[in-house]
């Protein structure tokens, strides 16, 4: 298939580059792989080549996890937020505007200066934010988006329409007893998911979308794994807790997973899992993605060109549903 877009597809930057645990980074995820990754991270006009051989018409870029949430100082934060969001945009959709878009980062360490830096980046072209998870608080703690300090950014973000991409990253330190003595399933293996599952869980459990019915967040990975899972969350939560448990929400997860969130088929290119994923939230829903480069542009782009759907829905989540969903009118 021509034309395709894609979601979750990852730069980094000098200043990223610079505090990037290079050394932990291989040794967590393989050094040859990590080497391919990082240099790949920085791709521009080969980026652009590769594409053309996949087709795929536009790729919208991302700042690497962590990325902004780790950083520990808000000043700090939200500095190298407004400077990645001014790299990405001059190094890469300004040379190719027709074929890069970008979501911001966002330093969701300082609430404030984080819903005025997205109003900049979506006026300067920002299709929406990514946010890579919990953000890191002094003295181990961390910020889940459900909780209250975030108000002032979820309520520019309902006002100006835009998605924001719900990514995976690593378990809080404290939380990672579970992988002891199996290190490699603390990452995109295996821990990504469970965190970005209970994370968005916790989005629907907060009452966010009675507030914001309109808003719309996105998740890769085929859903994290919702698709299947929250059938049987909703099950239990009717059963022990009245449908909602202790949240603040007015409906059951399903609810909300049907109408506030997207889910696109990064890094998990198994048509069992999509026509699931298809079932539970419709094709409309749904969003073609590789997570370049963390994952290859020719093996998701050939799975999903012969993947056994209807070619109608092949249209729909290859390209439609993420021109619709981002105001991309030409595409
Ligand atoms: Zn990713």
């Amino acid at each position: 298939m021509s034309g395709k877009i894609a979601l979750e597809e990852h730069v980094s930057t000098p200043r990223n580059n610079s505090v990037w645990d290079a050394a932990g980074e291989a040794d967590r995820n393989g050094p040859d792989y990590m080497a391919e990754v990082d240099r790949r991270l920085l791709d521009v006009d080969d980026r652009v080549a590769e594409m053309d051989r996949c087709g795929i018409a536009i790729t919208v870029l991302s700042l690497t996890s962590p990325g902004i949430q780790s950083i520990l100082d808000p000043a700090d934060a939200v500095a190298a937020a407004r400077a990645d969001n001014d790299f990405v945009k001059a190094t890469y959709v300004d040379a190719y505007p027709d074929r890069f878009a970008w979501f911001a980062a966002v330093a969701l360490q300082d609430p404030d200066q984080t819903a005025a830096e997205l109003q900049r980046a979506v006026t300067s072209g920002a299709v929406g934010a990514m946010i890579n998870g919990y953000t890191d608080l002094p003295g181990g703690e961390a910020r889940y988006l459900d909780e209250p300090d975030n108000l002032p950014f979820w309520e520019t973000a309902a006002r100006l329409g835009v998605p924001v991409y719900l990514h995976p990253r690593e378990p809080l330190l404290s939380q990672q007893r579970i992988y002891r003595g199996y290190e490699s399933l603390i990452g995109s293996a295996w821990g990504f998911a469970h965190e970005t599952a209970t994370h968005a869980v916790r989005l629907m459990l907060s009452g966010l979308f009675d507030r914001f019915p309109d808003l719309q967040i996105i998740v890769g990975h085929l859903g994290e794994g919702l698709p299947l899972m929250l059938p049987r969350l909703e099950h239990r939560l009717r059963k022990q807790h009245a449908g909602i448990g202790l949240g603040q929400a007015q409906h059951p997860v399903g609810h909300y997973f049907r109408h506030n969130f997207y889910a696109t088929t990064s890094g998990h290119f198994h048509t069992k899992g999509l026509l699931d994923a298809i079932s539970e939230l419709g094709s409309d829903r749904l969003l073609f993605s590789v997570d370049y480069p963390y994952e290859d542009m020719a093996e998701a782009s050939s799975w999903f060109d012969n993947a056994l759907l209807a070619e109608a829905d092949r249209h729909k989540i290859g390209s439609t549903n993420a021109a619709r969903l981002l105001g991309m009118t030409g595409a």
